[in-house]
């Protein structure tokens, strides 16, 4: 199984991605955040490591929503998205494969 990245290119920037325990905001528990500013993704590691993935591509598409669409896209588009994403990224290997030109 792979690694869990410790960055992921968004466009021309290199996310740094943080793994916490009990991650917050505010005040608020968290399942991950996306720091445009620090260009930085956290992930809380309080969740199975399911949901730690899908919540990796949730913050990922909050980074790409800012880089390429200004923050158009709403918490509800995100997650919808994100979702659809991470079902088709592990129900589609070998289309990945060929996307990625393996
Ligand atoms: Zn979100």
């Amino acid at each position: 199984m792979a690694k869990r990245p410790a960055f992921v290119n968004i466009g021309t920037q290199n996310y740094g991605v943080e793994y916490h325990e009990h991650l917050t905001a505010d005040g608020s528990l968290l399942y991950g955040h996306h720091l445009h500013s620090e260009i930085k993704i956290k992930v809380n590691t309080d969740y199975p490591e399911d949901l730690q993935r899908e919540t990796f591509v949730h913050e990922c598409l909050h980074a790409i929503d800012c880089r390429y669409l200004n923050d158009k896209l709403s918490e509800d588009q995100v997650s919808v998205l994100a979702s659809g994403i991470f079902d088709w990224i592990r129900s589609n290997p070998e289309a990945i494969d060929w996307v990625k030109g393996k």
